[in-house]
């Protein structure tokens, strides 16, 4: 008898309480908590940077802020408006993963660039969030203070990183949508989402050859997918069990309809200034062909 209660009593609370936190399977494993991992990388030079492309056609705002250990990290939004009446809508961002930093530079560069050329993107309206999270960066590490991939937080949203991004977007309606990152492969790769998309990721990778830019030509195991020749599909009915709970940043922008979305990722074992390029080369091949 008492060995029977005992018995429902485990199976209740096994019940009651696992659902909700067995199926969030991005959080990092053994996760010693934010105080524990080393600074390496100071915020406030990259804020003072953001903020000073503020001008006549750009607006700097803050999109929101995240604290960890007492320290918060303001996370800063960019709006550029054209000149002419919009046509097309941009949505540019990076930082997601904080060991992934050529994004995030190549970004501000992209910005600084618009801004000198009003003319080029004289009916391109862009959005961009340069540091989705900030205290990865300042940490170089992939994951935010509380241990979570915040890019596959895009169903969930369990992290305040992934719900700033998703309030700041919520109204908007974007043709294109890029978000920026970094692997350990031998070269350059772009995620499509779409089926048919793959053509114009092909294009692109191709330009990128032509252009001097080393393609990963082949993944290592961790694709699920497969990677081929710079590109990896990820068909629109993929997933299953997968996806059921989590999704990408660029996963998530490209159901929102009409928006073409895309995972960039540049190689780690390249030289920085190289990675930059490569992004920015991407951000003015993609606006271009809109
Ligand atoms: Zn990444």
């Amino acid at each position: 008898m008492v060995k029977r209660i005992f018995l429902s009593l485990f199976l209740l609370t096994t019940v009651f309480y696992l659902p909700a936190q067995s199926d969030i399977t991005y959080k990092a494993d053994n996760w010693r908590g934010s105080s524990h991992y080393k600074l390496i990388r100071s915020y406030n030079p990259f804020l003072a940077r953001v903020r000073a492309l503020a001008g006549k056609q750009v607006k700097v705002a803050k999109a929101g802020s995240v604290t960890y250990d007492k320290y918060t990290y303001t996370i800063l939004s960019l709006s550029y408006t054209p000149p002419k009446p919009v046509k097309k809508r941009v949505l540019l961002v990076g930082g997601a993963h904080g060991d992934e930093p050529a994004g995030p530079e190549a970004i501000l560069a992209f910005f600084r660039y618009v801004k000198k050329n009003p003319k080029k993107y004289a009916d391109i309206a862009i959005d961009a969030i340069p540091m989705m999270n900030p205290w990865g960066w300042t940490h170089s590490k992939r994951y935010t203070g509380d241990g979570y991939d915040m890019n596959r937080d895009f169903v969930l949203f369990v992290t305040k990183e992934a719900q700033i991004v998703r309030d700041i977007t919520r109204d908007k309606k974007y043709d294109l949508a890029i978000d920026h990152h970094e692997a350990s492969q031998s070269g350059a790769f772009i995620y499509t989402y779409t089926d048919g998309d793959e053509i114009f990721a092909e294009d692109l990778i191709n330009t990128l050859r032509k252009n001097g830019y080393a393609i990963a030509t082949s993944g290592n195991s961790r694709f699920r997918w497969g990677l081929f020749d710079g590109v990896v599909r990820i068909p629109a009915f993929s997933g299953g069990s997968f996806f059921r709970n989590r999704s990408t940043i660029a996963r998530y922008f490209n159901e929102g309809e009409g928006t073409r979305s895309y995972t960039m990722e540049t190689s780690v074992y390249k030289k920085f200034n190289n990675r930059i390029d490569c992004h920015f080369f991407v951000m003015e091949y993609m606006i271009g062909e809109l």
